[in-house]
């Protein structure tokens, strides 16, 4: 082959590679797609995910934000900016590290249920209480309860953190804020509140100091099965678990 065909031949092969890498959505929108059975479409080389309602939230709406413009104006890549790590419980001292703390509202509202009444909540039973879930989550919470019921066997000191469990499906606001929280979705569940910590509860309020006593045994249990906790975060809130799949998974960062 001569050099001009060979250097021809490359940059055909390079053109098809770049196209192909073009054509390819980042891999947070196929995990949404996997998850949520929403769309990744491309419109003029842009990305976004089509919700079963017909709205689109863009993969990168190229405004420059701040940490608390990110919480209430999400686009999907500010909602995977930050990795969810599960393993062995840390201190959380880098500020703002709230992975899950970004949520794409509109994506849990057309998932679950834009209002109170549009949410299929079923009765489950979970350590002995009756406790009210979005139905498409319910197997996973029953998968979580398993698992507890196998870790409290084991370890006897487990059983306080899961009585008197704080609360799952309400249809409310985030405390302080007007965004939907995902306890309005039934997708979240609080355990035992008075053996939790809450940053909004901390006093005196600033600055904020992590701290923990749910076990890893718990943790462990809950982000087997899809489940972001709220330890994990530097506005700590250690009661609080939520299914969120897509930031367990790996190949879903981008
Ligand atoms: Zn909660």
């Amino acid at each position: 082959m001569s050099r001009a065909a060979l250097a021809a031949t490359v940059i055909v092969i390079a053109a098809t590679a770049v196209g192909a890498l073009a054509d390819e959505p980042p891999p947070p929108l196929r995990c949404l797609e996997r998850y949520y059975g929403v769309r990744a479409e491309e419109h003029d080389g842009a990305w976004s995910i089509a919700l079963t309602d017909g709205q689109r939230i863009p993969w990168d709406d190229r405004r420059p934000k701040s940490f608390e413009e990110k919480l209430a104006a999400p686009d999907v890549e500010d909602a995977f900016s930050l990795r969810y790590r599960p393993g062995p419980i840390r201190p959380v001292a880098t500020v703002d590290e709230d992975p899950g703390r970004i949520r794409l509202d509109a994506l849990f509202a057309s998932t679950y249920g834009a209002s109170e009444r549009k949410v299929d909540v079923v009765k489950i039973k979970f350590q002995d209480q009756i406790l009210r879930v979005h139905r498409k989550v319910a197997p996973a919470f029953a998968r979580v309860d398993a698992r507890l019921t196998r870790a409290a066997l084991a370890d006897r000191s487990l059983a306080p953190f899961l009585q008197q469990l704080g609360g799952t499906f309400v249809w409310r606001n985030i405390a302080g804020t007007d965004r939907t929280s995902a306890h309005s979705y039934g997708v979240s569940i609080d355990l035992n509140v008075k053996l939790s910590h809450y940053w909004r509860w901390q006093r005196p309020a600033a600055p904020l100091a992590w701290q923990n006593r749910v076990p890893q045994a718990i943790v462990d249990a809950f982000e087997a099965e899809g489940f972001v906790w709220g330890g994990r975060w530097y506005h700590y809130d250690t009661m609080h678990f939520e299914y969120r799949p897509e930031l367990l998974d790996g190949r879903c960062y981008p």
